[in-house]
């Protein structure tokens, strides 16, 4: 994951801070610098995260931390949520940099992936190790303990080993193979832009960054299907590039034709408007349109752009070819057995042409699942663009941003139950000056980190109990001694708890066979 402390440290370059607030209104998002975020919006608008609110009626059983927005965003997580829905297979995966003590920012992403486990999909956590020496400079002692103690957090909120997977980078091959291969389709000057690398950025960054592609990817080895990865929105870059690699890696691509030459997709859609409009009763394939004809028909039909007069200048250099609409797999990197066996699986009419092939009797999904399966029996991965999920980073428990580098703004799952409760005691909150005005215009539980407490895991699932604190609180009913000693105990009781399950899961993690002390150095 994340780390949603947000510690600033000196960037690759030895320069400056590019993190989220360089320009004051700009967001920017940066792996590896602050990951506060002002204006979670904005990240809409700019980045095409998409508002979780817009997918969560397709989820069976919504998580509370989906439930309370505290997972805010998410990128094409529907065809998780399908594959859900229908028992069908999915993955999840996240994984964390081992730079110090897991506290509570890090539970969310736990419980995630717990969530999914129990939701049925194959589950993955996996130690950044490899990234947390590259790009934090620990030492690989730091590292192994590090590492076990956020294993056994996972454990201990209930991950089931048995059923997921636990790896660290440095020691999964098949990771490292699978990052070496990506790194293949990716080159210098894309990661500078991307994160800022320049010429003295060390290499071992792009170690690390082809190593996260791999992780990203690695659910999908052997059996490809929807893979969310839940994370802060501090990685999303890391997950467009992923998605990207995802498709550079393809032996095949699918698209839509109307006849033998390629479309842009605008010009795409002009051109399905002028078949379907001439086509007209005879649309039993049969119709006679010619290119030429729909290219007259668009020239007057459709108001002027640009896309319209390439589309027009297209079908006028297609002539008397006939519109014909079909699917078309097109060759990517496929080998040439690949894009063989490809067209000899290709059931009903179809054209072959040098670098893609044409299918008239299979729809869009069909031809994509077929490509899919073709491109994995003949040494292809067949990956599908993996998807996200991004969490609220929590507000730190003194104020502004949560940060590992300051214990009292944060706490540890390791902490001692007295500490949390102190922690939770001497917490900033919303509220007024003095309990008469607290009761008179209520207090602020959007600007409370101990509202934000129960919200995001005090509470757990009882939606009742959060919206109780928030109404009492807005009402003025609750006052903030009361309810912070409130949260005080119950953070107190889940930490005596946790640290209880945590003494419980060193067995079975002994058991597991990650290695966590090793001999590097
Ligand atoms: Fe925060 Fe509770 Fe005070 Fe409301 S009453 S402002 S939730 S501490």
């Amino acid at each position: 994951m994340t780390d949603d402390t947000g510690d600033d440290r000196p960037l690759p370059d030895g320069g400056t801070d590019v993190g989220a607030d360089t320009d004051a209104g700009d967001v920017a998002l940066d792996p590896w610098g602050s990951s506060a975020v002002d204006d979670y919006r904005k990240l809409f608008e700019e980045f095409g995260i998409e508002s979780f609110d817009d997918v969560i009626g397709e989820v069976p059983a919504p998580h509370y931390l989906m439930r309370r927005g505290v997972i805010f965003g998410h990128r094409d997580y529907r065809p998780v949520a399908e594959a859900m829905r229908n028992d069908e297979p999915f993955a999840a995966l996240s994984g964390f940099m081992p730079t110090g003590d897991p506290h509570i920012g890090h539970k969310l992403v736990f419980d995630e992936l717990i969530w999914h486990q129990q939701q049925g999909g194959d589950v993955y956590g996996l130690i950044a190790d490899l990234e947390a020496h590259a790009a934090r400079g620990l030492s690989w002692d730091e590292i192994d303990e590090h590492a076990e103690s956020y294993l056994l957090s996972l454990l201990a909120l209930g991950f089931d080993p048995e059923d997921g997977e636990i790896y660290r980078q440095s020691t999964n091959r098949e990771v490292q193979d699978l990052a070496f291969e990506l790194g293949t389709k990716a080159n210098f000057s894309e990661l500078g832009a991307i994160y800022d690398f320049d010429g003295e950025t060390e290499v071992s960054y792009m170690q690390s960054v082809v190593t996260q592609m791999a992780d990203i990817l690695y659910p999908q080895v052997g059996d490809p299907k929807p893979t969310v990865i839940p994370v802060g929105p501090d990685q999303d870059p890391h997950m467009r590039l992923a998605r990207d690699l995802a498709g550079r890696m393809r032996y095949f691509g699918v698209t839509e034709a109307y006849a033998s030459f390629e479309l842009e997709n605008d010009e795409r859609e002009l051109v399905a408007r002028a078949y379907e409009a001439l086509s007209g009763d005879e649309s039993d394939g049969d119709s006679d349109v010619r290119c030429a004809e729909a290219a007259d028909w668009l020239a007057e039909e459709s108001p002027d752009s640009t896309a319209l007069w390439d589309a027009v200048e297209t079908l006028r250099a297609g002539g008397k070819e006939p519109l014909r609409p079909r699917v078309r797999v097109l060759d990517r990197n496929a080998t040439e057995a690949a894009f063989e066996a490809l067209v000899e699986a290709v059931d009903g009419e179809k054209r072959v042409y040098d670098g893609h092939v044409d299918c008239f009797e299979l729809d869009r999904e069909a031809a994509e699942e077929l490509a899919r399966e073709i491109e994995v029996e003949n040494g292809g991965y067949g990956f599908l663009p993996p998807s996200s999920v991004y969490h609220r980073f929590m507000t730190g428990l003194t104020g502004g941003k949560m940060s590992s580098s300051v214990p009292a703004s944060h706490i540890s799952l390791l902490d001692d139950p007295e500490e949390g409760y102190d922690k939770v005691m001497a917490a900033t909150t919303g509220g007024r000056e003095t309990a008469e005005k607290q009761r008179e215009l209520g207090g602020k539980p959007d600007d409370c980190p101990v509202y934000e407490l129960y919200a995001y895991l005090l509470a757990e699932a009882d939606d009742d109990f959060a919206a109780e604190v928030y109404e009492e609180c807005a009402t003025g009913e609750r006052l903030c001694g009361g309810c912070k000693e409130q949260a005080a105990e119950l953070m107190a009781a889940f930490l005596e708890e946790h640290q209880e399950k945590r003494e419980e899961a060193r067995e079975l993690l002994a058991d597991l066979g990650v290695d966590l002390d090793g001999d590097r150095r």
